[in-house]
């Protein structure tokens, strides 16, 4: 007997079919004599639709009292299907009862709409457990010191499951979604994009971080810190299937370099659309232009990713870096009005349609020329890279967004990931 967590995500929770589909499911795991903790997200579509109310009665503030708001009303879907998924599976004759984020409770930061999760108390799950209940805890959804309601950010839920599992000590945490695994690419953009068998904690890491949106980061950074053994599988596959067969599917997420089956250089591409690029252009090449510049940025609570600065002609440099799309209004208007006047600078000008393209694999540790490769398969197909950022295990360029898939695609082929290839 095995204590085991097990997310589902919002597609796979989309209608009553498919919820009591879940509790089929959930149900063939409890009856193998596992102990189950189930943490659902929302209906699919159901998180948009509720930031979307929001939105229709007033625009959206940065301020904490606002925030705190769409955070009660964003972690009401999760509440909806926890207690749908319990009626589920005791209607299939299975004990079940369903806690939210702050019954347990899940202890947060007080960073609404992008909370941190500092504790978990196990005490009341452990006891349902210990009466044989399989228990189901709130995705996405915590609660701060003060008692107010939190979430973890857009796909949160994976990170409140392997947060359960590190707390509970799970022996495996499996993240149900509606793909079979994590793929070389995302698979709906490159259909000839490749399942998987195992990928290292690392590469997973930098996958998530640079927007492949399988898994969100922070559940990865907690499977490394806990050490949780984690797996992605699908939720389409038919409730009913050996359950040895399914445990065994999917991608399993590894921590021991060796335990890596596949030794590809490149293990993955991922993209990301969400940012913008801001150049700040004439500025005075002095010491502390870069704090000058940034600082003021950071101190908007604005983060920064890829940052270049050009070579200085004539004492003057161009200062160039992204920020996440829905930053990028209030990144200009400070940059404009409060350190363009005390940098002395000539101009500040933006653009948002630009995409990232990163390629990922600890394979580049030991490779030289992986990002010489990358850098000509671009210029084959015409692609001009705007800014490029490297790592030990990635090498990230930004382009224009029109030739993202373009760019995915002919760098998937390149580095032999299709399936052909395979
Ligand atoms: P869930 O609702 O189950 O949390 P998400 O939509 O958050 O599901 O994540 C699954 C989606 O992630 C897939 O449908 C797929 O389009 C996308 N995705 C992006 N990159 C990858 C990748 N490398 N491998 C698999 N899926 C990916
Ligand atoms: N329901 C939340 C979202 O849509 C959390 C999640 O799905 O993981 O972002
Ligand atoms: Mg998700």
């Amino acid at each position: 007997m095995a204590l085991i967590v097990h997310k589902y995500g919002g597609t796979s929770m989309g209608s009553t079919e498919r919820i009591a589909n879940v509790a089929k499911r959930v149900a063939k795991w409890a009856r193998a004599g596992h102990q189950m903790v189930v943490v659902p997200s929302a209906m699919s579509g159901e998180t948009n639709r509720l930031l979307g109310l929001a939105k229709e009665l007033a625009p959206a503030r940065q301020d904490a009292s606002y925030l705190r708001e769409l955070d009660m009303l964003a972690s009401t879907g999760e509440q909806v299907s926890v207690g749908l998924l319990a009626i589920a599976l005791q209607a299939e004759g299975v004990p079940a009862v369903s806690y939210a984020g702050w019954q347990v409770p899940i202890k947060t930061s007080n960073a609404y709409t992008k909370a941190r999760i500092d504790s978990i108390d196990d005490r009341k799950v452990r006891a349902d457990l210990a009466a044989g209940k399989v228990v189901i805890i709130t995705g996405f959804q915590g609660v701060d010191a003060g008692g107010n309601v939190t979430t973890l950010g857009r796909g949160g839920s994976d990170t409140s499951a392997v947060a359960v599992a590190a707390a509970l000590k799970a022996d495996e945490c499996l993240i149900y979604t509606d793909v079979d695994g994590v793929y070389t690419t995302d698979p709906r953009v490159v259909p000839e994009a490749r399942r998987l068998q195992t990928v290292s904690f690392e590469e997973m890491l930098e996958m998530a971080s640079l927007g492949s949106k399988v898994l969100q980061i922070r559940s990865v950074e907690f499977a490394g810190k806990y050490k949780v053994p984690m797996r992605v599988l699908s939720s389409f596959t038919p409730w009913d299937i050996d359950i040895n067969e399914e445990a065994k599917s999917g991608t399993l997420i590894t921590f021991e370099e060796d335990e890596q089956m596949e030794q590809a250089v490149v293990s993955g591409i991922a993209f990301n659309r969400d940012e913008a690029k801001i150049s700040v252009l004439g500025v005075p090449d002095t010491p502390g232009i870069a704090f000058q510049i940034l600082g003021a940025v950071a101190d908007a609570n604005i983060e920064v990713d890829v940052i270049i600065q050009n070579l200085s002609k004539d004492g003057k440099t161009d200062f160039s870096f992204t920020v996440h799309r829905n930053d990028y209004a209030r990144a200009m208007d400070l940059l404009k009005e409060k350190v363009l006047p005390a940098l002395g600078a000539a101009e500040v000008v933006g653009d948002t349609r630009i995409c990232k393209v990163s390629i990922v694999g600890i394979g580049m540790r030991s490779h030289v020329g992986v990002a010489s490769k990358m850098f000509r398969v671009l210029a084959e197909e015409g692609i001009n890279i705007q800014m490029i950022s490297t790592s030990e295990i990635k090498t990230s360029v930004v382009i224009d967004e029109k030739y993202m898939e373009l760019a995915v695609r002919a760098l998937h082929r390149a580095f032999g990931l299709d399936q052909a290839s395979a």
